[in-house]
């Protein structure tokens, strides 16, 4: 069979949807088909969230908004001006899909379902006539001497489109990226980020479960302040995860094998602290009497590794406790050796260069008529609904510009 679309879309994740709506509404005339090389489509969209897809942050001014993003921040400061979280809440809520807003700023929609979602997307996709191939996957791509492009799916068929998007997702599986590069384009080596920390260490044991709501953690030159989780493999939460964003490639290249220090007091006037509870509360066990918001049982391990003795008051710690009380709160060093996957969303690093792309249209500046969209590209954002909104906004310029050439 040998079709003529005016354009296809090789993905059918949250960019590619996204991209093909967009196209559609802005001009009907055109024919859109996805690709997908799977026989489910939207599938990180079903998982995302935990289930419930984070499907943007309450973050509404792009200077702030880009810097939740490691990679692409400065490429993504235009083009939020463009389409930002407030446009995503705008879209699916006129759309039907009312989204809500959790005390950290993540946005869900009010079913708590990803499945809002995915029936928003396929039901506008059929309402707008945007063809969905299942099991179409794309194996090669040529750019032919009249410009258009001459596509071999996996089960022998053969296409061409005059404009091609690739939303092939993360590149961890080297498709997209190998179809990119068969087109001239370079792309960076896939690592993964999002993760939490494996560390073996006495200091961790029978804590797990245990979370502190503000710590501060640090690798190197790299910080990230957040809340911490104390798991049965290491270390979790948003501290982490932000961290292992910020250092996704520096931690690949130290083969998740590195040290990180931990601040459980998240930067507190310690020594100030101490010298109130001595002046107003003595008479105090230390042990009785948790500072900074540490829960009971970290407090009490806290104690036990600065060798605090048993039954210790504030008025009676001594100089030398004081000082390795403050280094065990302030300063906990531990070892990581591994990574673990975090559950509720990751993303990779790596991807088509963004210094190929431009970001007004999302066209390749090596392949005219040839763009991209989502996490395809050198863009990764931090937890937090960052990832889709990055997927929707390039899709958004991608399908506007493909709608218009
Ligand atoms: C478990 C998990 C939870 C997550 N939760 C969140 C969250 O709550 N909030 C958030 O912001 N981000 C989250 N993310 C990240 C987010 O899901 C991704 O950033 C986003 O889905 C990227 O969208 P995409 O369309 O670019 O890629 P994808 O969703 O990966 O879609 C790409 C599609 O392309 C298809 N494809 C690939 N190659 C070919 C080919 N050659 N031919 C045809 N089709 C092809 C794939 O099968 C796939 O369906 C999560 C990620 C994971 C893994």
């Amino acid at each position: 069979m040998a079709t003529q679309p005016h354009l296809i879309i090789v993905g059918g994740g949250a960019a590619g949807f996204f991209a093909a709506l967009t196209a559609k509404s802005a001009n009907n005339e055109l024919q859109v088909t996805i690709l997908e090389a799977t026989s489910q489509v939207l599938r990180k969209v079903a998982i995302s969230g935990g289930g419930r897809c984070n499907v943007t942050h309450a973050c509404f001014e792009p200077k702030e908004l880009v810097k939740f993003y490691p990679r692409g921040n400065r490429e993504l400061l235009g083009a939020f001006h463009k389409f930002q979280p407030r446009d995503t809440v705008e879209w699916f809520e006129s759309r039907g899909v009312k989204l809500k807003t959790e005390a950290d700023g993540r946005m869900f929609p009010v079913s708590d379902s990803s499945q809002s979602i995915i029936d928003c997307l396929t039901r506008e996709a059929e309402k707008l006539g945007v063809s969905v191939l299942l099991n179409a996957n794309l194996k090669a791509v040529e750019k032919q001497q009249d410009g258009r492009f001459a596509l071999e799916l996996a089960n022998g068929e053969f296409m061409t489109t005059d404009r091609l998007l690739l939303a092939c997702g993360g590149t961890r599986s080297l498709k997209g990226a190998q179809l990119a590069e068969s087109l001239g384009h370079s792309s960076l080596a896939p690592v993964p980020s999002l993760f939490s920390f494996r560390i073996k260490d006495e200091r961790l044991k029978k804590l797990s479960g245990v979370a502190k709501q503000q710590a501060a953690v640090s690798s190197g030159d790299l910080k990230q302040q957040g809340a911490l989780l104390i798991t049965h493999e290491g270390l979790s939460g948003p501290a982490i995860l932000k961290l292992s964003a910020w250092g996704a490639r520096i931690f690949a290249e130290q083969n998740y094998d590195f040290t990180i220090s931990v601040d459980w007091t998240a930067g507190a006037r310690v020594r100030e602290q101490f010298t109130t509870s001595r002046q107003n509360f003595g008479k105090r066990q230390l042990r009785n009497d948790p500072q900074f918001e540490i829960p009971q049982r970290l407090w009490e391990r806290l104690l036990e590794n600065a060798e605090i003795p048993e039954g210790r008051r504030w008025l009676e710690l001594r100089k030398s406790e004081e000082e390795t009380l403050v280094r065990t709160l302030t300063a906990s060093c531990f070892q990581v050796s591994g990574k673990s996957l975090n559950k509720d969303e990751f993303v990779t690093c790596g991807g088509i260069p963004t210094r190929e792309v431009d970001f007004r249209s999302m066209e390749s500046k090596l392949c005219p008529g040839l763009y991209f969209a989502g996490e395809i590209l050198d863009i990764d954002g931090v937890t937090g609904g960052f990832n889709f909104q990055n997927a929707w906004t390039t899709a958004y310029l991608a399908g506007t510009a493909m709608a218009n050439c």
